[in-house]
């Protein structure tokens, strides 16, 4: 059977064709946690901290993430096919960051949102945890007006201390998107000295107390997780 069109021969159709942004997710889930305090001095999120769970199952990890007991939480969490948990409020400070430093500033749970994967570090992040990622970080970044330049791993900001989201970790496709920043060209000019590398590092944001190899390591992790060996022109393009 024929069917139906227009006069004008151009068949109308309610429903767009799905964009980035239409493409259905599945709902929020909350799960309260009672591990969160007031953002210091009043605070607003600038930043937003990837990790990864390092756990054998999301579920575990939310368990932890609501134990008292465990005094560690996060805003959300994102399972591997994509189910968005949240458990505190973007409002609230969560305890996900600890110690920690960037571009200067401390308290890196005062000035952001935690979002952890679940993901060992061992393998890569699924596909539906990714795009489920890309649009909760879509909506965070409209609500607290952050730029790209504010979303960074949990490794940035404790260099040394904290490998996540790890090296499996597609920071590429986030900046391909806007969603992070890509890093620079590395500069023709540069002196292959350790003092140079951490000035350029410190001016990229790597702010945090940490030996020369601990900052090598976190920029590697974040720009370049492939790269071995000795400092090189290249790890200046941060
Ligand atoms: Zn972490």
């Amino acid at each position: 059977m024929a069917m139906a069109m227009p006069a004008n021969g151009i068949r109308h159709r309610s429903d767009s064709p799905p964009t980035a942004s239409t493409v259905p997710t599945p709902a929020l889930r909350q799960v309260p946690s009672p591990n969160y305090g007031p953002r210091r001095d009043g605070l607003r999120p600038r930043l937003i901290v990837l990790h990864y769970t390092a756990m054998r199952s999301a579920v575990a990890a939310i368990e932890r993430l609501c134990d008292a007991k465990a005094e560690v939480s996060a805003h959300y969490l994102i399972d591997a096919g994509g189910q968005i948990t949240q458990l505190v409020a973007e409002e609230a400070r969560a305890w996900h960051a600890g110690d920690g430093e960037w571009q200067g500033l401390d308290d890196i749970n005062s000035r952001s949102i935690g979002i952890e994967l679940d993901n060992r570090g061992t393998h890569p992040f699924c596909e539906p945890q990714m795009v489920a990622l890309e649009d909760l970080m879509r909506g965070i970044m409209a609500r607290w007006n952050i730029s790209a330049d504010g979303v960074i791993g949990h490794s940035d900001a404790a260099p040394g201390r904290k490998v996540d989201p790890g090296a499996r970790f597609d920071w590429a496709r986030l900046a391909h998107q806007g969603l992070a920043r890509a890093p620079t060209k590395a500069p023709h000019d540069v002196t292959l000295s350790e003092e140079a590398f951490l000035q350029a590092a410190q001016a990229a944001g790597f702010t945090a107390d940490a030996s020369f190899e601990a900052i090598l390591h976190a920029t590697r992790l974040r720009f370049a997780p492939w790269r071995q060996g000795p400092l090189c022109i290249e790890d200046f393009a941060l």
